[in-house]
């Protein structure tokens, strides 16, 4: 596996001004980092599969290490697959740590090969989920400083209702 390829992974729905933090921090240490949007049947989301992949492309728009894919299934199968080798995450409070370490400690179980790597929040961002975007965006709320500029009109339109 190559630890110069990493991937980070989760549901963008949608991508936040706390993952795009991620996503920046991430491609200045890692050569290569896939940004791959999880494809869940169980769970619609509010933007679609193409709306995601499509704000996150243009969110990202000039940082030149970084790729889009979406996938379903066991993540370690994803890595294996495409032969990367590190996993990327964010860890903002204390609550996350508990899912974050039982996943990581599983993936590591599953596929030894592949290492999980942890970047703590920036604290302007230790709050901020696609959740709370998503309701303060249904219910008319300023969301321009919790979600990348490209993105603020066309989250705020869909959303509201
Ligand atoms: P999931 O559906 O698995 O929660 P998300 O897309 O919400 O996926 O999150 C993907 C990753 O981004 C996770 O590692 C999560 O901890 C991290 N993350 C989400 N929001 C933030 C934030 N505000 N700051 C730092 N990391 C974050």
């Amino acid at each position: 596996m190559n630890p110069e390829i990493c991937v980070y992974a989760g549901s963008f729905d949608p991508i936040t001004a706390g993952h795009l933090d991620i996503i920046r921090r991430g491609a200045a240490i890692f050569p290569k980092l896939v940004v791959a949007v999880l494809r869940n049947p169980s769970k619609k989301g509010a933007f679609t599969m193409e709306e995601r992949l499509s704000m996150l492309e243009r969110s990202c728009a000039g940082i030149p290490n970084v790729v889009f894919d979406s996938f379903d299934g066991l993540l370690v199968d994803y890595m294996r697959k495409i032969d990367a080798g590190v996993i990327l995450r964010g860890l903002r409070a204390v609550s996350d740590f508990e899912s974050e370490f039982q996943m990581a400690q599983l993936n590591r179980q599953m596929e030894p090969q592949v290492e999980t790597f942890f970047l703590m929040t920036s604290p302007e961002h230790a709050y901020l989920s696609s959740s709370a975007v998503r309701e303060i965006a249904m219910f008319g709320g300023d969301i321009s400083p919790f979600v990348p500029a490209p993105i603020v009109q066309e989250v705020a339109c869909k959303l509201r209702k």
